[in-house]
């Protein structure tokens, strides 16, 4: 079992890394941002309360966060945890390490996915999702199929999120420069950290990750 956290702001690339792993490594995707965005659809309690903080592009609590994952973690008979977009302050980072101490689970790798800030408009403002399988598209590096047909499933919804504009944008990068890029120098100093080159492209940065992940 390997796990790992993927650390990076808001269109590093995360998402996209985390489901050819789940693919090619059996491994569990562990997504706060998916999850937290699953319990507005089904209509939660939880679900509404989080709606308007997350349109605007703030961090919810970390207790309600904290509690996602917690419940996610008792099963653990695949290859491995990618924690993605979580943790994102040093609450949930200390949480997190008290869970894996609790399950007798090990954290093998933080990778840290290095973007210019400045590519993130362009990551964020063109990224589409599929509603049928998750695939993450992106308008210019990887666009629909031209009959309109999810490439993965054949399912037509193209799905954008709420907060991918340029506005939210602001505030999440805000968010993650005061509360997220500490945990940067918490996991080098824990011996933890590695990083790589998050601006290559998809196929660069998988190979990359399967080299940090030994393979
Ligand atoms: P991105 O893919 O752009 O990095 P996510 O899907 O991970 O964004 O998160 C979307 C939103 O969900 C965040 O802006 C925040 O409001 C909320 N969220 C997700 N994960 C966390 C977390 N670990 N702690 C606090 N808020 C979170
Ligand atoms: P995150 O989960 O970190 O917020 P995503 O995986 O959703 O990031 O990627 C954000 C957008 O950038 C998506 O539209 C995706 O298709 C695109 N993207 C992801 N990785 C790359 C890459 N290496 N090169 C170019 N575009 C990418
Ligand atoms: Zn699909």
């Amino acid at each position: 079992m390997t796990n790992i956290i993927l650390l990076g702001p808001p269109g590093a690339g995360k998402g996209t890394q985390a489901r050819y792993l789940v693919e090619s490594r059996r491994m569990v995707q562990l997504s706060t941002g998916d999850m937290l965005r699953e319990a507005q659809t089904s209509g939660t309690e939880m679900g509404k309360k989080v709606a308007a903080i997350m349109a605007e592009g703030k961090l919810v609590t970390d207790q309600i966060v904290i509690g996602l994952i917690r419940e996610k973690l008792q099963d653990t008979s695949h290859g491995g945890f990618i924690f993605d977009g979580f943790p994102r302050t040093l609450a949930q980072a200390d949480a997190l390490e008290r869970l894996l101490r609790e399950m007798h689970l090990k954290l093998d790798a933080v990778i840290e996915m290095q973007v210019d800030d400045d590519a993130l408009v362009a990551r964020i403002t063109g990224r589409s999702t599929c509603g049928g399988c998750g695939e993450v598209y992106h308008d210019q590096t990887k666009p629909w199929p031209e009959d309109g047909k999810c490439a993965n499933c054949g399912s037509t919804d193209v799905q954008r999120r709420a907060d991918d504009n340029e506005d939210s944008l602001k505030t999440r990068l805000m968010e993650y420069y005061k509360k997220t890029s500490p945990l940067i120098g918490y996991y080098y100093a824990k011996g933890n950290l590695q990083r790589l080159d998050g601006l290559a492209s998809i196929e660069e940065v998988r190979k990359s990750m399967a080299w940090i992940m030994g393979e």
